[in-house]
């Protein structure tokens, strides 16, 4: 029997999500218990934190703790975010199967998010690479290129600029790259210029997209790279998800609505819905206060789903 998905939604609601919720700050049993039901619905690919310094993201503080247990589940990849060097070391040293370094196509926004220009940031991607090549380390590098499609600090960011960052990221020895709309500016049409403009020059590297829905596009956005023949996509476990440095930028496309977007068409995610509604109620109540998105934890599944579901958990 095939098991493999044919599409795989990378849950980043533990990174992505709680980075931007600093007032409930869930314990790292309950984080532990989310990535174990989390798998057990059907996730491989799990970012689980962020190694940056603990006074910046408190809540984000147990990653190394996270990454060692999540690297005990078989088939599971296991990736965390890494603003820098000194973070690439210690995903390195946790063994983490991927790491994401992040870098701001607007210049405003990598200037107040992580303070270097985009440049430096590839520079630093160069200095990572060569730190992973002499620890002898399998760890991927991703470069993820975010305000891909517009800053809310900055305003309009240049496509070319955005070919250019996503060249020189691979050229400094990144493997390979996602693209993300990190405030929620990007419509349809843009999503499918871009893809297409950065797909052309460096084909099956460009490997993931990822969406915010902070102005209701998040979906359509997603569906647009999924006809262009992206096949993998972060999304956030009750849609919860934004920036601290960009205004507004709440809400990621919510994991259970691309597992049902997938399902629906009966595209094998290897996800099931049921499993993964009962988490993402779980988690609802441990962040209860919190401004959750998603639209079919409230709608529930429609009854002519059964089949469709069946396809998108067994092969
Ligand atoms: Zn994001």
């Amino acid at each position: 029997m095939n098991i493999s998905p044919t599409v795989v939604v990378r849950e980043v609601g533990l990174r992505d999500g709680l980075q931007s919720i600093p007032r409930t700050r869930l314990n790292t049993d309950q984080k532990l218990e989310w990535i174990r039901e989390a798998y057990e619905a059907g996730q491989r690919e799990i970012e689980v934190g962020s190694f940056v310094p603990a006074r910046l993201l408190p809540q984000l503080a147990d990653t190394e703790a996270l990454v060692a247990y999540a690297r005990t589940l078989p088939g599971l990849t296991t990736s965390v975010l890494v603003p820098n060097l000194k973070g690439a070391d210690k995903a390195l040293a946790s063994g983490a199967d991927l790491m994401v370094m992040p870098l701001s196509a607007s210049h405003a926004h990598s200037l107040a998010n992580l303070r270097k220009t985009p440049d430096e940031v590839v520079t630093e991607v160069g200095r990572i690479r060569a730190a992973r090549d002499v620890a002898g380390a399998k760890t991927l590098i991703e470069g993820g290129v975010g305000t891909a499609f517009g800053c809310s600090i900055q305003g309009h960011v240049d496509e070319d600029e955005v070919l250019r960052l996503a060249l020189a990221l691979l050229d400094a020895g990144a493997d390979r790259l996602s693209l993300a709309d990190t405030v929620g500016y990007a419509d349809p049409q843009q999503v499918k210029r871009l893809f297409e403009k950065v797909l052309r020059a460096v084909g099956d590297r460009l490997c993931c997209a990822h969406f915010h829905d902070t102005r209701g596009l998040g979906m359509a956005n997603l569906y647009a790279t999924y006809e262009l023949g992206i096949r993998r996509f972060d999304a956030c476990l009750a849609g919860i998800g934004g920036c601290p440095h960009a205004p507004g930028a709440s809400g990621n496309v919510a994991t259970e609505d691309v597992v049902y977007l997938f399902s629906s068409m009966g595209v094998k995610s290897g996800q099931d819905l049921a499993l993964l509604l009962a988490l993402r109620a779980k988690v609802a109540g441990w962040l209860d206060g919190e401004l959750l998105g998603g639209s079919i934890a409230l709608a529930g599944l429609p009854k002519t789903l059964s089949e469709a579901r069946h396809m998108a958990v067994v092969a």
